[in-house]
């Protein structure tokens, strides 16, 4: 069956049964007698407390793992955690990262927390060219790190190329596809080993939950994940997972509908005279545009833009809301530089791409005509005089 019925469609309920996923919202599970209680609490696939896993949450995962082609997934409390699970899975003190160089803001401050206090050193890449990944390789190297589409250029990595370097130097993959979500592209078929999203994003979709997911297409190494995320104390709350399950069904619709009009978006700013840059991977101007076409089967719905005057434009918006977070149904806007990337240093914002007069616009499912109509009347000379 295709994507989106299974996106719709998470269960396959027998007669009688609920048409869509329960909320268990319960801590506690009972036992017959305390040998399969001390039994449960050591297998995952038991549910003997929620903070080790719950049955709502399994749906979710179970949902996860089948749309990305895994063979299982975590359900975690934020997209930040299914990354500090995955990466406290696979490194050990000392080890080194091949990461690339243009990725999310809260990334690459985790990467720096890890060097400064456990030694772990990272290389960054462009993630074009998997000789960059052998050039790169040190004895100590455990992991690639990627991101499909990268969080706010939309550079996009040669994913096959440099998994399939990885592969044959004994390291292990890990992409964080928030960007690009299952619809756009499963990285496990392109040689990933794991998938990590911010489930608030995208796959919640609304604006109104915190979550995150990783899949592994190896259930060996989920089985440790599954531990270290016990240990971390990030397993997902069951409210969170049923909100994301909810926001999952339609997530197809949402974003075809982001994508189709940040395309519209996007070409229309590319011609507009106070617009400098537009970087959209569907632009054929950008430079993954060739990888992006290869690669997935939609552009995405963010576009970082360059204007004259960033915080002008942004607080001339009426209809599209300076907000932080990103891939709700209501369009959003924000500044890279102060806000998701204030953490970097002006050499690692150059690296990432990230100027001072950036804006990234992440496109919600408004009618498109609209949201031309608020970013038209931001960038008029007319509304910013008036400013
Ligand atoms: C938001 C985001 C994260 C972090 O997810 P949280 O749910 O906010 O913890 C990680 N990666 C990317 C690409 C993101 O956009």
């Amino acid at each position: 069956m295709h994507r989106e019925t299974r996106a719709a469609r998470l269960t396959a309920p027998a007669p009688g049964q609920p048409v869509t996923v329960p909320l268990y919202q319960t801590s506690n599970f009972r036992f017959e007698s305390p040998q399969e209680l001390t039994r449960a609490m050591s297998d995952p696939d038991s549910f003997a407390y929620s903070g080790y896993g719950n049955p709502t949450n399994r749906a979710l995962e179970q949902a996860m793992a089948d749309l990305e082609q895994g063979e299982k997934a975590l359900v975690t409390a934020s997209g930040s955690s299914a990354l500090s699970t995955v990466l406290q899975t696979i490194l050990r003190h000392g080890d080194h990262i091949i990461a690339q160089k243009a990725l999310y803001g809260g990334t690459v401050a985790m990467f720096n927390h890890l060097a400064d206090r456990w030694g772990i050193e990272v290389t960054y890449v462009d993630g074009v060219d998997p000789a960059e990944v052998s050039t790169a390789l040190r004895p100590s190297t455990k992991l690639l790190f990627l991101e499909t589409i990268a969080n706010p250029i939309g550079h996009v990595p040669d994913l096959p190329a440099l998994a399939a370097e990885a592969k044959q130097n004994g390291l292990l993959t890990a992409v964080d596809s928030t960007f690009a979500t299952p619809l756009l592209c499963r990285p496990i078929e392109h040689g990933a080993d794991i998938v990590i999203h911010s489930a608030t994003k995208y796959l919640g979709g609304h604006h109104d939950v915190v979550g995150g997911v990783a899949v592994f297409a190896d259930e060996a190494l989920y089985r440790q994940a599954w531990k270290h995320a016990i240990n971390l104390g990030v397993v997902a709350d069951p409210f969170a997972a049923w909100l994301i399950i909810r926001g999952l069904k339609t997530l197809p619709l949402r974003v075809n509908r982001a994508c189709e009009s940040a395309a519209m978006l996007a070409e229309r700013m590319a011609a507009h005279p106070a617009v400098s840059a537009v970087h959209y991977p569907g632009l054929p101007t950008h430079a993954s545009h060739a990888r992006a076409t290869k690669l997935l089967s939609g552009y995405g719905a963010i576009i970082a833009t360059e204007v004259t005057d960033a915080q002008q434009f942004m607080g001339n918006l009426e209809l599209i809301m300076n907000a932080s977070s990103l891939g709700g149904t209501e369009t959003t806007v924000m500044h890279p530089a102060t806000t998701s990337h204030r953490h970097l240093t002006a050499d690692e914002l150059r690296t990432a791409g990230v100027s001072q007069n950036m804006v990234r616009i992440a496109v919600g499912v408004e009618h498109p005509d609209d949201l031309w109509a608020d970013i038209e009347q931001a960038l008029s000379p007319a509304r910013t005089s008036r400013a």
